[in-house]
């Protein structure tokens, strides 16, 4: 590139709420951050292991007096208090119910929301439930545990009776029949 090339901006990243960084190219596959580039040029070269961070916390303000040279951290704390933060600028999980003290479990460092746990658990027993439901049309019974049986104790009870007593019909008639 030559030195009269205009250089045009852009937002790095695909963040959709464009808190992403402007940047411009210097070329194929030299995109550098404008912040970076302010702090390089006016301040001095990357201090190793640092980054180049805004002290109001926004992106497109990369006057050399909003710039320093900060480090992981700094940039962790500056997120959290400028909200723009992932997890810290969220109130709610994504079925709206509140992140407060109460509906609020972490684990791993993550936010879950208790509310949602509780409805998943109670969907899982209603799935287990209808699993170990009896197979008989309006019957609520539960099946014995631990077998495949389709029906439940009373719902077999009364088909074996039905069949008992069908044999015993057969039989029945059958004798009515050979013994003329
Ligand atoms: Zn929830
Ligand atoms: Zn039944």
């Amino acid at each position: 590139m030559t030195s009269t090339q205009i250089l045009r901006p852009y937002w790095a990243g695909n963040d959709r709420h464009r808190r992403g960084h402007l940047a411009v190219s210097l070329g194929r596959g030299n995109a550098f951050k404008v912040h970076t580039l302010v702090l390089e040029a006016f301040e001095c070269p990357r201090p190793p292991g640092k980054l180049g961070l805004h002290q109001d916390g926004r992106p497109d303000n990369n006057r050399l007096s909003n710039l320093y040279w900060g480090t992981y951290e700094d940039n962790l704390r500056d997120a959290v208090k400028h909200g723009v933060h992932h997890w810290a600028n969220k109130t709610k999980c994504p079925q709206d119910h509140e992140y407060n003290e109460e509906n609020t479990r972490m684990y791993h460092g993550r936010r879950y929301c208790k509310a949602c746990g509780l409805e998943r658990g109670a969907r899982a027993r209603e799935a287990k439930r209808a699993l170990a439901l009896c197979q008989t049309e309006g019957c609520q019974n539960l099946k014995s545990p631990g077998d495949r049986l389709r029906y439940c104790d009373s719902c077999r009870d009364v088909a074996r009776e039905r069949k008992r007593v069908a044999a015993a019909e057969r039989s029945r008639r059958w004798y009515a029949e050979h013994k003329k």
